[in-house]
């Protein structure tokens, strides 16, 4: 039987529901060539303008809908300009990972043959790695509850047995599905600051557990400021990485640099019973409503969604969409034709998504994909 799945989808602020309406339209056009599954979507009305309008940042019927879905698709929420009485910024993408217990953050950076970027790739080497940044506690544990007094100020770094191993374990996995895939090695490093601090001592020692019941697996360790290093001078060394909150939230914006800019960087923040799919970056109010937007980051994300769903659902024909969906972005990318401005080129939102179905739906792709 053809199984169908619910996507809960928050269109979010400012370009976020110009990249959200394409993507949608190509998830529909995909699922109803498959025939090896269904989508079916509900509207989740959240974020600042929401906030703005009817006073509700993330209304209960949003967060019921998200809870009750399959995956969540989420564009980018907040606007600078709309902010709580205490000044702070509406941004619910980050409620939800709380809410739902979203502890892994995933981010993947993949660097084709072809592509521009910062550095030049030597002959028949892609970058093709995945950060995992734990995403619930960390050094963000103490977010908004630091003490500060007129000497000093103090924040906590809380590192929890309970989610280390959730995470570790969601590292391995990942890392056997990818090698699997025969997309890399089957390796896991293990990014921490083991030498000075006791806290990531004991992190370390998490991991070597976990790498201890995956021996067909290489486990590996590295400090994070060598890791930020060979980021730079080797980053096609890499294949899965595991780190604490902050370590993560640093390196994968240096990831995104390497592919050359947010545009592309899509992300997941995955937890035992829901994920949110959602492009890295923000809801880009300076060039919202202009039809200028890059919509790759919002589909790769949908990509990313795609492959999950086949992997825990183990549905062989969302997997194989999944990689179809990515493989047609990248083509794209490497081909350096059909690029948004803050690539480079001179298409708009909706040109770039033409594009993405053209590789797709074309008679020559289509019998490809068969
Ligand atoms: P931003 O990512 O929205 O924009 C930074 C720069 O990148 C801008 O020049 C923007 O035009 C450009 N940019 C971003 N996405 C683009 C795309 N898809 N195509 C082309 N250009 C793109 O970051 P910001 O300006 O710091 O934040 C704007 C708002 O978004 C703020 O309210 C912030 O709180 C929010 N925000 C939300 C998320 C999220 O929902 N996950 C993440 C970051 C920021």
């Amino acid at each position: 039987m053809t199984q169908n799945f619910e996507i809960a989808v928050f269109e979010g602020d400012g370009i976020g529901p110009e990249i959200t309406a394409p993507t949608v339209e190509i998830l529909k056009k995909l699922a109803a060539q498959s025939g090896g599954y269904t989508l079916s979507f509900t509207d989740a009305p959240a974020g600042a303008a929401h906030y703005a309008k009817t006073g509700e940042s993330l209304p209960k019927t949003s967060l019921d809908a998200a809870r009750a879905a399959d995956a969540i698709l989420l564009s980018a929420m907040g606007l600078p300009d709309v902010r709580y009485p205490d000044g702070t910024e509406i941004s619910p993408q980050i409620e939800l990972r709380k809410i739902l217990d979203l502890f892994a953050g995933v981010r993947p950076v993949t660097v084709r043959a072809g592509q521009m970027g910062p550095l030049t790739l030597p002959e028949g080497r892609d970058i093709d790695f995945v950060l995992i940044r734990e995403s619930t506690e960390g050094l963000f544990y103490s977010q908004g509850a630091g003490e500060v007094t007129e000497d000093e100020a103090r924040e906590t770094l809380r590192i929890t047995r309970k989610t280390s191993e959730k995470l570790f374990k969601f590292a391995f996995n990942l890392a056997q599905n990818r090698k699997d895939q025969g997309r890399s090695k089957g390796e896991v490093t293990c990014v921490d600051k083991a030498n000075v601090f006791r806290a990531f001592a004991f992190f370390r020692a998490l991991f070597d557990a976990e790498a201890k019941k995956h021996p067909e697996l290489t486990a590996n360790h590295a400090y994070v400021d060598a890791t930020a290093l060979w980021m730079v001078q080797k980053p096609w060394d890499f294949d899965v990485m595991v780190t604490e909150n902050m370590f993560g939230d640093i390196l994968s914006d240096l990831g995104a640099g390497l592919m050359g800019g947010l545009g592309l960087a899509p992300s997941a923040d995955i937890g035992e019973d829901h994920a949110v799919f959602q492009p890295c970056h923000g809801s880009a109010p300076d060039i919202a409503g202009q039809g200028l937007a890059n919509p790759f980051a919002m589909i790769l994300s949908a990509a990313m969604m795609l492959d999950w769903l086949g992997t825990t659902h183990n549905n062989a024909a969302l997997l194989a969409d999944g990689k179809r969906l990515r493989e047609a972005v990248e083509g794209i990318v490497s081909s350096g034709t059909g690029l948004t401005r803050d690539l480079g080129g001179s298409a708009g939102t909706a040109d770039a998504a033409k594009s993405v179905e053209a590789a797709l739906f074309t008679p020559a792709s289509t019998a490809a994909a068969s």
